[in-house]
């Protein structure tokens, strides 16, 4: 089956909010197995809704639409789909009377507005909200199905994983069965040129690369007759990538590093703290981000001065002039300052040159160092870090000190 989402309203055009239903969607289809060959994005018009929706259907037989469905005026999709399929818009009187109590229940006045909300085209199978008042409906006609929700997230989803996903299921030609490879310190084109000749061979499984959050994935996916099929032919592809770049992959479960870090953490009971100067308290956000952090997590401390660092890890004022703020004596002085302060079993510290200025040809932008201090055994690392932005560079230093505490806890044990 291929499918096209379609999401209606201006505002999307407009960028003021966020089109979230169409990523959502489309993971979702891919979970299915249905081919999503276009995201259609359109106004509140509804001619250049129609031709959008004659377009998509050349090429497929599914049109998940979201959004237009409310009560005013610029809500146009049902009279529009309608339209397209040679439909009558007609009164649901089931759906008058769920429209009439929720009125009711509410003690709000309806207005004419509100009961084209309890139209729809006459064929139509209605989907239910529960989370609001647009129904969404599904219509079928010729082999073409088309399934349309409201734009709020909050009611599509629940519509979408109730009643649509169930019935995409059953129709799916096929399972699909797929695997996340999460690599380390081997960026996307690095990692696509060790497997390029498995991707321009692929026809299924398909092999994709992808970078989010500074780290690569690699997908594997396969659609088969049945799952059994399907897993097998994943399983003999991630084996063959698995003797090329086996080294950096760190979890063929698509979990986060930092997700690894914290339950390596959590099943040993070891404690951690952590000193930051360039990252500003982003690597504390980011631990105390997962529920539970309260378990292994301590403290962090924010020094970004070397005042800070002297008077709250007793950092050397010999060392900070020998050697700078941002160097690994530094790191290794406030890791173990960390680490004596807190009373954790670990502490980690980073200092760097987050830009855009301060960098100089010794020290330049992104050059960051990490210190770690474990049962009082000290060490720090290096590294040079694209010098893109600040922002890039403080959250990719943060993904440093996770991928640090990965190698030196998890793997090194
Ligand atoms: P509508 O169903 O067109 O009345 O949409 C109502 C609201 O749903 C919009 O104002 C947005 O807040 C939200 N919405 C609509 N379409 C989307 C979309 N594609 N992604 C995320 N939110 C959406
Ligand atoms: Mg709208």
């Amino acid at each position: 089956m291929k499918c096209t989402i379609l999401s209606v309203g201006t505002e999307l055009l407009f960028g003021s909010i966020l089109n979230t239903n169409t990523a959502y969607l489309s993971q979702q289809m891919v979970q299915i197995g249905i081919d999503v060959m276009y995201h259609m994005t359109v106004g509140d018009n509804p001619q250049r809704l129609k031709e959008m929706i004659q377009h998509a259907y050349k090429d497929c037989d599914l049109i998940i639409a979201t959004g237009g469905l409310g009560p005013t005026q610029d809500d146009l999709t049902k009279e529009t789909i309608a339209d397209v399929f040679g439909e009558r818009v007609v009164p649901f009187p089931d759906q008058l009377a769920i429209l009439q109590a929720h009125f009711k229940k509410y003690n709000r006045v309806m207005s004419d507005n509100n009961l084209k909300q309890a139209n729809f085209p006459e064929h139509a199978s209605i989907l239910p909200n529960p989370n609001g008042t647009a129904p969404g409906f599904m219509l079928e006609k010729e082999e073409k199905l088309i399934i349309s929700m409201p734009g709020p997230p909050n009611e599509m989803i629940p519509m979408f994983e109730q009643h649509v996903r169930p019935l995409l299921e059953q129709r799916s030609d096929g399972v699909l069965y797929y695997k996340t490879l999460r690599v380390m310190e081997l960026g996307e084109s690095m990692l696509e040129t060790q497997v390029m000749d498995l991707i321009e061979a692929q026809t299924d499984p398909t092999l994709a690369t992808y970078a989010s959050n500074y780290e690569s994935t690699l997908r594997i996916a396969s659609k088969r007759k049945t799952r059994a099929e399907a897993e097998q032919a994943v399983e003999q592809m991630v084996a063959l990538v698995r003797e090329r770049i086996g080294p950096y992959i760190y979890s063929e479960e698509d979990e986060s590093i930092s997700s690894i870090v914290f339950r390596y953490l959590n099943e040993h009971r070891l404690t951690l703290s952590s000193a930051e100067s360039c990252t500003g308290g982003s690597f504390a956000k980011a631990v105390t981000d997962r529920p539970g952090a309260s378990a292994v997590f301590d403290r962090s401390i924010v020094t970004y001065s070397n005042r800070a660092k002297v008077e709250e890890l007793g950092v050397s004022e010999e060392t900070l002039s020998a050697h700078g703020a941002v160097s690994a004596e530094v790191a290794e002085e406030m890791a173990r300052g960390i680490y004596e302060v807190s009373g954790s079993d670990i502490g980690i510290s980073i200092t760097g040159i987050a830009g855009p200025d301060g960098g100089s040809e010794e020290k330049p932008v992104g050059l960051v160092y990490i210190g770690l201090c474990i049962r009082g055994r000290v060490q720090s690392f290096r590294y040079q870090l694209r010098n893109s932005n600040r922002q890039s560079i403080r959250g990719n230093a943060v993904v440093h000190m996770f991928r640090v505490l990965y190698r030196e806890l998890v793997i090194d044990k």
